[in-house]
């Protein structure tokens, strides 16, 4: 075995150690002294780390979005029946969820509104009325995968 090849080998392992690292998984790294060895590793699965999210709202969905990525294991608890916070319009006041009015249309434009790793749709006016802003988000929670972190009509 070469010398490049011997670092291309130490490379990837150094590289997998370091996902495991990050997917909270303890490894041991063994090396022995014969390149023609590829080193081994035992992973043992640790605890990974749980995170609580308070509420369901766009900044809730944001949260359980970063802590994915992360490799952390989150639980948004949402005290309402459905995603969206503030923006889901409902004709009746709910004890305790803010709401947005009937004819409010966005005062900020959906370039600023939007995630940055997620565009609104071409098609959507650049002042939105509410429910298109509502569906923006029942749009990125669907993309993201992120409704299955969701406990719905639970509190934090
Ligand atoms: C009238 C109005 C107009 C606005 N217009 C704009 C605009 O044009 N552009 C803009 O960018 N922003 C606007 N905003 C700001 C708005 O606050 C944000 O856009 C955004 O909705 C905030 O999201 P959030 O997730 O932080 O909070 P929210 O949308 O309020 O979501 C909070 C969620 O947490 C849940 N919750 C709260 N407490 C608990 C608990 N103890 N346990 C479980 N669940 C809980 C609630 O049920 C809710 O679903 C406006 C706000 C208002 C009130």
């Amino acid at each position: 075995m070469n010398a490049t090849k011997y670092r291309d080998i130490l490379d990837e392992n150094l590289f997998q150690s370091a996902l495991d690292l990050r997917l909270g998984q303890r490894f041991t790294f063994q090396q022995d002294n014969n390149p023609k060895h590829t080193a081994k590793m035992q992973r043992n699965k640790v605890m990974v780390k749980t995170v609580a999210i308070i509420g369901a709202g766009i900044s809730g969905l944001g949260a359980i979005k970063a802590c994915v990525e992360e490799g952390l294991e989150p639980t948004c608890f949402e005290r309402s029946n459905d995603i969206g916070g503030l923006w889901r319009f409902t004709d009746e006041a709910e004890d305790g969820r803010a709401s947005i009015y009937k004819s409010l249309v966005t005062n900020v434009s959906k370039e600023i509104m939007s995630h940055s790793d997620f565009p609104m749709p071409e098609d959507f006016p650049n002042y939105l009325p509410h429910h298109k802003y509502f569906e923006y988000i029942k749009l990125y929670a669907k993309h993201f995968a992120l409704v299955k972190y969701i406990k719905l009509k639970s509190y934090g």
